[in-house]
């Protein structure tokens, strides 16, 4: 079963993969717990090029394929060997990301982004989408209060475009509206530990595990 939680930056991605990964872990289920864009070695070179600070200096177009590349690579090599091994996989960001920000974000079409999912990408999607869902606000101020000076400094100069986040958000409420049986939106401006247990719960209902 392909698990991927989503979300915008300061979600808590990190912290839900963490608890999710412990606790079925825990459970004696056997686990792949990976991320996006990563995954791979060709892919982490492939997230230092985009995430770097010349990241911004990317056409949006060439944005998205880079993503896109990153997780044909991440989906033939890791993902789909080990659902076909009968493993959990649990990936933080897929397909559901590059809706949000290439598409929704930035403006890419989103007929062009299934396009490529579906004939490049073996049009895998998760079983269970969880959605960290939180105002970028929130999300931001929690990101940079991470972040030294000189990494701020570095930052991709979106950080500084509510809007872009705004689109963003509103990229991933709208794909959840879509795929209400296998989204779980989960509200993310709450304390942390509230947010995993949370998580937590209705994964395991979801599963049936
Ligand atoms: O995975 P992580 O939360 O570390 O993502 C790092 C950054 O990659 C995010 O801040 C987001 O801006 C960017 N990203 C993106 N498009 C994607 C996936 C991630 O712009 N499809």
């Amino acid at each position: 079963r392909f698990i991927v939680v989503e979300g915008g930056d300061g979600s808590g991605k990190g912290g839900v993969i963490e608890a999710l990964s412990a606790r079925l872990t825990a459970a004696d289920h056997d686990l792949l717990v990976t991320r996006e864009p990563g995954g791979t070695d060709e892919g982490l070179k492939l997230r230092e090029l985009l995430l770097s600070a010349e990241g911004a200096v990317w056409d949006q177009g060439a944005e998205l394929l880079l993503m896109t590349a990153a997780r044909i690579q991440h989906v033939k090599r890791v993902i789909a060997p080990a659902l076909a091994a009968g493993r959990i996989v649990l990936c933080d960001r897929f397909v559901g990301s590059t809706l949000a920000y290439q598409g929704a974000g930035r403006g890419i079409s989103e007929s062009l982004i299934r396009g490529l999912h579906r004939d490049l990408v073996d049009d895998l999607w998760p079983d269970i989408t969880v959605l960290l869902d939180v105002d970028p606000r929130v999300g931001l101020a929690r990101s940079r209060a991470r972040l030294s000076d000189a990494e701020l400094d570095e930052g991709r100069f979106e950080d500084l475009d509510i809007g872009f986040h705004d689109r963003v958000r509103g990229g991933f409420l709208d794909q959840a509206q879509h795929d209400v049986e296998r989204t779980l939106v989960i509200d993310a401006a709450r304390p942390a530990d509230q947010v995993r247990a949370d998580a937590i719960t209705q994964v395991l209902a979801r599963l049936d595990l």
